[in-house]
């Protein structure tokens, strides 16, 4: 080993004693190389992952999960999402890239995130699709770019129907620098891909920009069947919203 990577692990370690790795599904404390803990390991056959390589009624070109929304990963996601807590990013970023790879996935240039508007953001303190996105390329070693922001603050898109919120979305993103897409194949990264609204006009908008292809990616896929208890969940966390 060298002494620069000893040092690193040193450093891993102090880090560790003060700031304990937890597990983003149970919250569980693991080793510092750890990306879950051994129980949530043994449940992984109901992580069910979610890979569709053609999307024709989309503006994205190809879409993976990790997990399926009901199985667990989604109480890391609303921390991440809600309760200020961005240590889950780093554990869900490689479980995305994992998937990626899996599904035969990694072909993108550059990665970039669905955005929020300023005001939301100084609010939130993060992004946490962002902070995917950066996990993403520590895996992946591809390179996050800021390619697109959101002008104005929506009405939140999980308190409208599934037409609303479509309609909502629609000029509600653009490309900062054209010049960053054209050409390229981006993955684009977000939280949980519901209806898939949101991920479509960004993709939409990355295509009219010149991207070559739209690779999309998110922590958990929420089935229709879960769709109303999506819902409920969130009503949960609302008060605790920032
Ligand atoms: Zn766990």
């Amino acid at each position: 080993m060298s002494k620069n990577s000893c040092w690193k692990n040193i450093k891993a370690g102090i880090i560790h004693l003060f700031f304990p790795n937890r597990c983003p599904f149970c919250g569980g404390t693991i080793p510092f190389r750890s990306h879950c803990c051994e129980d949530c390991q043994k449940k992984s056959e109901l992580w069910e992952p979610v890979v569709w390589k053609e999307c024709a009624d989309w503006h994205f070109d190809a879409f993976a999960a990790p997990f399926l929304y009901g199985m667990g990963a989604e109480q890391g996601v609303y921390e991440l999402k809600f309760h200020g807590n961005i240590t889950p990013a780093e554990h869900f970023g490689y479980f995305q890239y994992q998937c990626l790879v899996q599904a035969e996935l990694t072909g993108f240039d550059v990665i970039t995130a669905v955005p929020m508007a300023k005001r939301q953001k100084r609010r939130r303190g993060y992004n946490q699709a962002a902070e995917l996105g950066k996990a993403v390329s520590r895996y992946s070693g591809k390179p996050y770019l800021e390619l697109l922001k959101k002008p104005k603050q929506l009405l939140v898109q999980h308190t409208l129907s599934l037409e609303e919120r479509k309609r909502n979305v629609i000029g509600a993103f653009c490309v900062r620098e054209p010049f960053l897409a054209a050409g390229k194949t981006v993955l684009l990264v977000d939280d949980i891909l519901t209806t898939g609204s949101t991920m479509d006009e960004c993709a939409r908008v990355l295509k009219q920009a010149g991207a070559k292809r739209v690779i999309t990616a998110a922590v958990c896929r929420v089935s229709k069947e879960k769709w109303d208890l999506e819902k409920q969940n969130l009503e949960k966390y609302r008060d605790n919203m920032v």
